[in-house]
């Protein structure tokens, strides 16, 4: 049994949250590679060493004076290392990171230098091997992950060792500048690694006890899932679930090596699985339920247009023109709505509506603001009969007005557009009409 172990950075904030970390991975020999993020926040006002780094290297890039931050960086790690009583100074590598902020690397090398130093310490404290993830993750020059190059010399790499310590976050491009994936992006090196070595699970480590049935912001502390299939947790993710980072799955999906999220304060609780596919059928009909709001709705009428070919791609081909996505797009017999972000879609909206008429030539266009979208997702709702009955009658009963419905062709979700107002009330008596009084 072999397990990629990574580790956030609320996980390793300080001394007393490694010497935990420490106690997970020696507990269980299968824990043979580990991929830790930056110090995180050791409390709520604190601040996390990645955010320090990118405030420090854009005093450098301004040619202002970082000493003072740089210093407040390094006495980080130090107390880390003071707290772990390790025989190691990074006073050489800090030196480098000194002389580079100089010479101007890039906000993505300053940010990188978070996982980097921890990896060091952490590498020590373990007696594990350190393996710096700018000579085995590659990006290629345009800047996307080159994920079959990284596979082959990471893989070759990781067989050569038993134990070793993989930086998160960071790789290198081909000219062998150092980039780094999205924020939160540790999740990814990890699954990176896990597809790499092959292994049996890919544990991820954080402050939660894995994932909840809803936001626990909405919801008082609400249920947790168990089990969870990559494609719930795509669309979960995908609408704002925020455990682990959404492009995470993607490299364990493809070895079929299940993720589970583990909490580091408290070891003991199972987490939750992440897997391709189970019978294990959960616990309420729904997974769970996410969403967000700020969305507009581009709403079209013309008559006769279920008989016009080409309008549907008429209307589309405007949003391509104008780099907009768009996430949903119900239609009527003589309508058609086409669901955009609104942040994206503001600033051109009227070039998009004067190219609808351009091109489409519709009776009318109608434009509503302020929408949020929120996704009931669950394996369970294929076999179940009633679940959208339930839905929609719940958000009657709590007064919700539904503006559109959308239910996937893979039954796995239906996504509801409501208004922004009615968001959270109708989060409430979904999680209600599935959960609390379990129906
Ligand atoms: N340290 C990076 C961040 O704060 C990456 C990570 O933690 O996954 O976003």
């Amino acid at each position: 049994m072999k397990k990629v172990v990574k580790f956030g950075g609320s996980s390793l904030a300080s001394a007393k949250q490694f010497m935990k970390v420490g106690e997970i991975i020696k507990s269980d020999s299968a824990r043979k590679y580990v991929v830790p993020s930056a110090p995180g926040k050791r409390d709520k006002k604190d601040t996390k060493v990645t955010d320090m780094l990118y405030g420090c290297y854009a005093l450098a890039e301004a040619d202002k004076n970082y000493a003072k931050e740089l210093k407040a960086i390094k006495e980080r790690y130090n107390e880390i290392i003071k707290g772990l009583n390790l025989d190691m100074t990074l006073d050489e590598e800090f030196k480098v990171i000194d002389k580079d902020f100089a010479a101007k690397a890039g906000s993505d090398y300053a940010a990188s230098r978070g996982e980097f130093l921890n990896g060091k310490i952490m590498a020590k404290y373990l007696g594990f091997e350190f393996v710096d993830a700018a000579e085995v993750i590659f990006f290629k020059a345009d800047g996307s992950f080159d994920a079959e190059k990284t596979n082959e010399v990471l893989g070759e790499r990781l067989g050569k060792t038993d134990n070793a310590v993989v930086p998160g976050f960071y790789g290198s491009l081909p000219d062998g500048k150092v980039k780094t994936f999205s924020r939160g992006g540790s999740d990814i090196t990890g699954s990176i690694v896990a597809r790499a070595a092959r292994v049996d699970v890919y544990e991820n480590w954080t402050d939660v006890s894995g994932f909840l049935v809803a936001d626990p912001r909405i919801i008082d502390k609400p249920a947790g899932i168990e089990t969870i299939t990559y494609k719930e947790l795509r669309e979960l993710s995908y609408m704002g679930a925020s455990v682990l980072h959404e492009d995470a799955i993607f490299p364990v999906r493809m070895e079929g090596i299940p993720i589970n999220i583990r909490n580091t304060n408290a070891p003991e609780d199972p987490g939750t699985w992440i897997v391709e596919s189970t019978c294990q059928k959960s616990k309420y009909t729904i997974t769970g339920i996410a969403g967000k709001k700020g969305f507009c709705s581009v709403n079209i009428e013309k008559a006769k247009m279920n008989s016009e070919i080409g309008f549907g791609r008429k209307v589309l081909q405007v949003f391509e023109d104008n780099g907009i996505s768009f996430e949903h797009m119900p239609s009527g017999i003589d309508t058609m709505t086409i669901f955009v972000h609104q942040d994206e879609f503001m600033d051109k909206e009227q070039q998009v509506v004067s190219g609808i008429h351009r091109l489409g030539r519709p009776d009318s266009i109608d434009i509503e603001a302020d929408l949020a979208l929120i996704a009931v997702v669950g394996r369970g709702m294929k076999s179940t009969r009633g679940t959208a009955g339930r839905i929609f009658s719940a958000l009657a009963h709590a007064e919700v007005n539904v503006k559109m419905i959308d239910q996937g062709s893979s039954e796995l979700n239906i996504i509801i557009g409501v208004a922004n107002n009615d968001f959270e009330t109708a989060i409430k008596a979904i999680y209600d009409i599935f959960v609390t009084t379990r129906i």
